[in-house]
């Protein structure tokens, strides 16, 4: 395990979820010992986290993965997404027209999307930071304060640790962004994320499928197969917040019911092979990315709805034009906590954020209701780009994250 080293050229990341532990890692990669760099959570005692969340990484996330030496760890378990399919329907639809089908390699050979298990992912990232000398202490951050030449950060223990910058990666309720006076703009979407793995009869052939339902997309990401039935899925259905309480009281045998109403038949028998959790959903975006010696990291930064399994990519490319930004300005003798060397990496992220953002908030609008012009529009817009093989060329490279330049990372290379 790292000892902290008392060093001004020190780096502490508040949150060890996925985007601040790749960060660290990322960082103490690049920059070895010159610098200390620490992720500070309290959530880093428990030896397993319980997540029984899958994320679809697109290509480029993955490629960072690749370059971090993450990969090899976990692609065992990692699926494939070889194939989409977006059909718009009503739960309990017997027949359920598709409108949009997307064959899902960027390249040959390389799937747009994997998916992968959150605990796994989460673990794989805690090991390595650990073997390469990235500090954890399981203690939150309690607060700071900057200066011209650092930041004071004091731990919720009442100790503090003087560091070059301090990085927000805690979360969409970030407490950080909120002590350093970064507004927020964002709304709840009245509606809840319900996630369970599901254990089906048949293959699903590394096929993704989303129903849009009017209370909200229902998604069937596919999982490597083990589980009661040989094969398994994760959903992500997202529901009214209103629908909640009487969906969760169910016992297992009416969940399941109401689960196949909308899974469907093509899978077969289906059986749930862990609890049904849920996720409140909202949409947010901070203000500024930055200030004075604080950047902030993933959902600390923005907040997304999860109809386009984007999220956390979002938070990825962060840590990649972050880690990038660092790096080159440590290399280069520079201080990397000052506001110039902080604004760049604000520049590189700030507007494909809100653009994401926008994208997201826009498609949960329009297919979350069941008004029959909209129904009408939105069939006849996913028919359209259904057959324009370019549009659908476009969407699959911005949705593996390869579009325009990525950093360095994401193109699966050292920094
Ligand atoms: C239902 C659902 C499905 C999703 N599916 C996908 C998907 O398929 N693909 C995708 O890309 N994204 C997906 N997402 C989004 C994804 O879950 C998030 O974007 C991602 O988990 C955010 O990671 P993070 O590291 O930024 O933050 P978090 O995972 O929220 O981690 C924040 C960490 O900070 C810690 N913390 C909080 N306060 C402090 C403090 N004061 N000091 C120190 N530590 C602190 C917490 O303990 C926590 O460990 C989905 C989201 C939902 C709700």
């Amino acid at each position: 395990m790292a000892v902290w080293s008392d060093t001004r050229d020190a780096i502490v990341i508040a949150g060890g979820g996925i985007a601040g532990l790749s960060l660290a890692l990322a960082l103490k990669q690049a920059l070895g010992s010159g610098y200390s760099i620490m992720v500070a959570d309290p959530a880093l005692t428990k030896t397993s986290r319980p997540d029984n969340r899958a994320y679809a990484v697109a290509a480029a996330a993955r490629a960072m993965l690749g370059a971090l030496g993450i990969w090899d760890v976990i692609a065992a378990t990692a699926q494939p997404m070889t194939e989409m399919i977006v059909s718009d329907s009503r739960s309990g639809d017997v027949v359920r027209p598709v409108f949009l089908t997307f064959d899902g390699e960027v390249e040959p050979g390389q799937p747009f999307a994997y998916m992968v298990g959150s605990a796994a992912l989460t673990a794989a990232l805690t090991d390595a930071c650990d073997a390469a000398g990235v500090v954890l202490r399981a203690e939150g951050v309690a607060g700071f304060d900057s200066g011209d030449t650092g930041v004071t950060i004091r731990f919720a223990g009442g100790e503090d640790q003087v560091a070059r910058l301090l990085v927000a990666a805690d979360g969409a309720r970030s407490k950080l962004r909120e002590q350093a006076g970064i507004g927020w703009v964002g709304w709840d979407y009245g509606q809840s994320g319900l996630v369970a793995t599901i254990a089906h009869e048949r293959p699903h052939g590394g096929r993704a499928v989303e129903h849009f339902l009017p209370s909200g997309p229902f998604a069937i990401l596919p999982l490597t197969d083990g589980g009661r039935f040989g094969h398994r899925s994760s959903i992500v259905w997202t529901e009214r917040a209103e629908n909640l309480p009487a969906l969760l009281s169910l016992d297992e045998i009416d969940m399941l019911a109401e689960i196949e109403r909308r899974f469907g038949l093509e899978l077969g028998e289906i059986a749930l092979e862990s609890p049904v959790s849920a996720h409140p959903l909202g949409f947010g975006v901070a203000r500024r990315f930055v200030a004075e010696r604080l950047a902030l990291l993933g959902d600390a930064a923005h907040l997304i709805h999860p109809i386009a399994g984007q999220g956390l990519n979002l938070g990825l490319k962060d840590v990649a034009a972050l880690a990038e930004t660092i790096v080159d300005a440590a290399r280069l003798g520079l201080d990397p906590g000052t506001a110039d060397v902080l604004e760049g990496y604000e520049r590189a992220r700030r507007f494909d954020t809100v653009a994401m953002g926008a994208v997201t908030d826009g498609l949960n609008r329009l297919f979350s209701n069941d008004a029959t012009p909209l129904r009408l529009a939105r069939d006849l817009g996913l028919g359209l780009v259904d057959r324009l093989p370019a549009l659908k060329r476009f969407f699959i490279r911005e949705a593996a994250g390869v579009a325009g330049a990525p950093p360095r990372l994401m193109r699966g290379e050292a920094l």
